[in-house]
């Protein structure tokens, strides 16, 4: 089925009517019947998009554990932590999957070179959009459906997050919809480490050194007692996301 809005979106993206009623049914639907209805919906044209944080690792298992093979991806920018190049090595020897790595067009000493060195430190924004965004936009040009494992409770920004969200942006080939799937948005971080723990899941090494939300190596610090789980990212700039969650215009909204 499609939208009927265009030509370049793929099959099976719902209509805006039918993601309002999937909103109703999976805000009470178990996370593995979320996960079921995006592979037998679009098969391997739904992925998981992964910076191993905690609620990644736990959709990845729900899914395994239910017979499903997502292809995984994640944004590995050049300046991720070796702890979290390393978590994602056991990873794919734990659940016996490849975790494909998108990059940038530039390097990080050849973006040194163009812009200037440490972009990070003077527009983090558009380093984001450099080592981010683009390679997730190209990537999401192949799909149908993007699963993430954002959480309401992450923080203020997160709090409005749907279980089904009906997303439009401009491919190479003009408007395409995508389905973007939240199936851990209920979930809270101590369901999420109990999870974890109880079966034994490779997790980033960082979060028993007091990093909640861990992304590159410069825009990441430890939280203090009391702070959300991002208030680690970017410290210093008026910047809580890194626009991948923010590129894309949503065409349904629902009251959460
Ligand atoms: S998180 Fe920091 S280092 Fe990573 S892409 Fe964004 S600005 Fe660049």
């Amino acid at each position: 089925m499609s939208t009927g809005s265009d030509n370049s979106s793929p099959a099976g993206i719902p209509t805006p009517a039918e993601v309002a009623a999937l909103d109703a049914r999976f805000n009470t639907a178990s996370t593995p019947e979320i996960l079921t209805w995006a592979w037998e919906r679009f098969g391997p044209q739904a992925a998981v998009g992964t910076s191993f944080q905690g609620a990644g690792l736990v959709m990845m298992h729900l899914a395994k554990t239910a017979g499903i093979r997502f292809p995984v991806f994640t944004l590995d920018t050049g300046l991720l932590f070796p702890e979290t190049l390393a978590v994602k090595q056991r990873l794919e020897e734990f659940l016996g999957w490849e975790i494909e790595a998108l990059q940038a067009d530039l390097t990080v000493e050849e973006q040194a070179e163009a812009m200037g060195p440490e972009l990070w430190r003077r527009e983090p924004d558009l380093c984001c959009t450099a080592r981010k965004v683009l390679p997730l936009q190209r990537k999401l040009e192949n799909l149908g459906c993007w699963l993430t494992g954002l959480r309401r409770e992450q923080s203020s920004t997160r709090a409005g997050v749907g279980i089904i969200e009906l997303y439009t942006f401009e491919s190479g080939n003009g408007p395409r919809d995508i389905v973007k799937l939240n199936p851990m948005a209920n979930w809270s971080r101590d369901a999420i480490w109990q999870y974890i723990h109880q079966h034994k899941i490779p997790y980033n090494a960082l979060h028993d050194q007091g990093y909640r939300s861990i992304g590159c190596w410069p825009c990441t610090t430890k939280t203090g007692a009391g702070e959300s789980e991002r208030a680690g990212r970017w410290t210093g700039f008026n910047k809580v996301e890194c626009g991948i969650h923010t590129f894309m215009s949503k065409k349904v909204n629902f009251d959460i």
